[in-house]
């Protein structure tokens, strides 16, 4: 049955035919992955293009979050706890990984609670999380901070590097990158909810989708995009209402304007958005490492060759850049968009080999 579903499904976006070309931005790097391990961008009819947006949020980390990151593990010796993603991420003159092999106590976990507890067991040592993600993650690391509060524990710190989607997709929008359409990400929108996207459709008469991951919700993402777009109907649509609620997770948001505040926030490749980035408010500023361990880290510099920033804004795709699969690869990336799991680089170049 969900088979026979499938193949309907994937048999009316094979019928349509576009007489233009159609540019189609899928804001989010699990919604790339899944567009090409699904094989539903096999099946695009011709002149529709999926391009890449910022949302991985390693790939948007400007480098200069990273050096800091560095000067504060060789100038403190804290324990620096970071989802996988950040170690192999080339900073302006080394990496986590690098620094690693020098002797730097960088430890992967999965979910910032498990900083936490390194903190609870390690009273001696200096535990600093670096909190980069969006608004999926946020939450969970606020709430991290509220528990770390409630405990006591003065040798837990998170380095602040959070981004919030919205404003991003606004900045590409005034910028007037050449897109059509978005595909919003769902798991961002299950805590912000539908209607914080209604701009797209308002002030910049565009359609949009909050679409889910699995191969139907992919299909049918783009179907209803299309429908939209060849038939002048500007709207944000929700086609992943299973998960998706108008009003979005408001305990998840709670949460997070409990600990942080919108702040302007450098984005790579797209330069400084106003009201993009959270910031530790004042009243927990104890958890902050920007504040309790300052450093002067050297300026920071980008990759020579690396196209990440066009990438990032939808201008170019990865085979694009000429270092894609040939000095960069994922073994040894010069650039984020080829390090991260939602790096469009990664993609392409893994769907490309297999
Ligand atoms: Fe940067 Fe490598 Fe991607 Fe080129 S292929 S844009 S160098 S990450």
């Amino acid at each position: 049955m969900h088979r026979e579903y499938i193949k309907k499904l994937a048999d009316r976006l094979k019928s349509i035919h576009l007489d233009k070309e159609v540019r189609i931005m899928e804001v989010c790097g699990t919604h790339t992955n899944e567009f090409f391990r699904s094989g539903v961008k096999d099946i695009f009819p011709e002149k529709l293009t999926l391009v890449n947006g910022p949302g991985c949020p390693v790939c948007v980390t400007p480098n200069d979050y990273l050096d800091r990151a560095i000067e504060i593990g060789k100038k403190y010796d804290p324990i620096i706890t970071t989802f996988g993603d950040m170690i192999k991420v080339p900073s302006s003159y080394s990496s986590l990984g690098r620094e690693m092999t020098d002797g730097m106590d960088v430890r992967i976990i999965y979910s910032p609670m498990e900083a936490l507890n390194i903190a609870q067991h390690n009273p001696d040592r200096e535990i600093i999380f670096l909190s980069v993600g969006f608004e999926t993650t946020a939450p969970t690391e606020a709430v991290a901070v509220i528990e770390a509060k409630k405990r006591n524990l003065a040798n837990f710190s998170i380095l602040p590097g959070n981004k919030l989607v919205p404003p991003a997709v606004k900045a590409l929008l005034d910028a007037e990158v050449k897109i059509d359409c978005f595909i919003i990400p769902g798991h961002v929108s299950a805590i912000i909810g539908e209607e914080i996207w209604n701009f797209i459709a308002n002030e910049y008469s565009k359609p949009s989708v909050i679409a889910g991951f699995e191969t139907p919700d992919l299909i049918i993402s783009v179907l209803s995009l299309l429908d939209m777009y060849l038939n002048n109907k500007n709207e944000v649509r929700n086609e992943y209402k299973r998960f998706v609620k108008k009003e979005g997770n408001k305990k998840a948001v709670e949460c997070l304007y409990e600990v942080y505040e919108k702040e302007d926030a450098l984005w790579r490749g797209i330069g400084t958005i106003p009201e993009s980035g959270l910031a530790i408010k004042d009243s927990y500023s104890e958890f902050d490492s920007s504040i309790r361990f300052p450093v002067t880290p050297p300026p920071p510099k980008e990759p020579i060759g690396c196209r990440c920033g066009e990438l990032l804004r939808g201008i170019i795709t990865p085979p694009d850049c000429p270092l894609f699969g040939t000095s960069c690869l994922p073994e040894s990336p010069v650039g984020p968009c080829m390090v991260s799991s939602e790096g469009p680089c990664t993609a392409y170049f893994k769907y490309r080999s297999e």
